[in-house]
């Protein structure tokens, strides 16, 4: 078996740290060629010292000149680099088969394009790219015969529950509706006035999976199963009216598509990132992933829920951009990345989140965008708009 070459983007994360456990059970298969993150060294040293990748790259200078000191006493031979370009070049080196697009947020998205413009096997936990620039990313993954397996858990479990032939033809294939699953998060239960003095570290607290902030946040506000909502209408070329999300606590069911007969086909697992990791990875293959074997008899109930929009505006928010078109989603992207970081600073309370995103959403116009760089343009203004209405009237007394 040849062995396939590997860059992970953000892999001293939650979804970087899963990959390299994969990766490290099958030693025969892949490769590491680059890895990458911001500015944790500690784990980037340790990552290298095991790994030996050809190159380490940081986004923050000072980061890697740290790292670039400490590598240099350990003799490790690993190339230290910094900046957003170095992310772009390790993501597109002719070597490299395969990458996992796993930074968190817009921060991810010119490494994720560099990716498919280069027609590599791109695995794809960084939602925020399709979010922002769905129709833009998916034109350029097919013209450049890239491959875009999806790593979030649910739409991981819709490619898995999909006939293998699909083409995006849902009226070819049978397919009616995608059942999109939610666990409704650490707030599922808490009424809406409690929800006004919750703690980032009571949203970060998710019931059942562990994860970075950003999305631990997300998924308390919903904004993630928004989010997801996004990135499913751009994969599986369905319209919104034929994504139903599904609230179900326990995460067992990932998702699930119905057919017109009747059959409805689900993916179930236990919730580790590492299945959907271990799927991607070896497609059309299957590989061990280190994840413990489903005991069906344990999990014994599974319960479904219809999700609450009054509760949860974000997800009605997302809809909404979903429907506006063009650079609506990635201004909610934008508002949400400030809103979310906000909220991690006690800047503004949980329930101003939405409240800060429908504003942006209203003072900034979506447009039609056709280019990378049009979305970053729209990024970056409604960024400043958030920070400005922070600034102005977001502040907690
Ligand atoms: P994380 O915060 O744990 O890790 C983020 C990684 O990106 C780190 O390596 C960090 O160093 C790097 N990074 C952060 N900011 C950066 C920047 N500005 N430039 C370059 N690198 C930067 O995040 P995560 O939970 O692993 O999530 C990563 C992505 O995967 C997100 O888009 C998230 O929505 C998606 N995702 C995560 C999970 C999960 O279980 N964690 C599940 C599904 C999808
Ligand atoms: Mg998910």
């Amino acid at each position: 078996m040849a062995v396939r070459n590997i860059t992970i983007l953000g892999s001293t994360g939650s979804v970087g740290i899963s990959t390299l456990d994969v990766v490290a059970r099958h030693p025969d298969r892949y490769q590491v060629i680059a890895l990458t993150a911001n500015k944790s060294t500690g784990k980037m040293l340790e990552q290298c010292r095991i790994f030996r990748p050809l190159y380490a790259v940081m986004l923050d200078p000072t980061s890697a000149e740290n790292l670039r000191t400490e590598i240099g006493k350990d003799g490790i031979k690993t190339e230290v680099l910094c900046g957003i370009e170095s992310l772009e070049k390790v993501a597109s080196l002719p070597e490299v088969d395969i990458v996992m697009a796993a930074i968190v947020g817009a921060a991810g998205i010119r490494p994720t394009f560099a990716a498919a413009l280069t027609g590599k096997h791109v695995l794809l936990a960084n939602k925020e790219t399709l979010v922002m620039a769905g129709h833009i990313f998916m034109n350029v993954v097919k013209e450049n015969h890239a491959t875009l397996l999806p790593i979030d858990s649910e739409h991981n479990a819709i490619f898995q529950s999909l006939p293998r032939e699909f083409t995006g033809d849902h009226t070819k294939t049978g397919v009616r509706r995608i059942l999109l699953t939610a666990s409704g998060g650490p707030f599922r239960q808490t009424s809406l006035a409690d929800m006004e003095h919750v703690t980032p570290e009571q949203a970060c607290n998710h019931p059942n999976w562990v994860m970075g902030q950003k999305i631990s946040v997300d998924s308390a506000t919903m904004m993630n199963k928004g989010l997801e909502l996004i990135e499913a209408h751009w994969l599986f070329d369905a319209a919104p009216e034929q994504i139903q999300v599904v609230i179900h606590p326990q995460s067992i069911i990932h998702s699930m598509v119905e057919y017109i007969d009747g059959s409805v086909l689900a993916q179930l697992g236990n919730p580790d990132m590492r299945t959907p990791i271990a799927h991607a990875l070896a497609y059309p293959e299957r590989i061990e992933s280190g994840v413990a074997p489903l005991d069906i008899f344990k999990v014994a109930k599974l319960d479904f829920e219809a999700p609450d929009f009054s509760k949860f505006p974000c997800l009605r928010l997302a809809y909404k951009a979903l429907a506006s078109g063009g650079s609506a989603p990635a201004i909610l992207n934008a508002a949400n990345e400030v809103a979310v970081e906000a909220f991690l600073k006690s800047r503004i309370p949980f329930t101003t989140i939405p409240i800060l995103i429908e504003k942006v959403m209203e003072a900034i116009e979506p447009k039609d965008i056709f280019t990378l760089e049009d979305v970053l343009i729209v990024d970056n203004l409604a960024r400043k708009a958030a920070y400005g209405w922070i600034n102005s009237e977001g502040i907690d007394s």
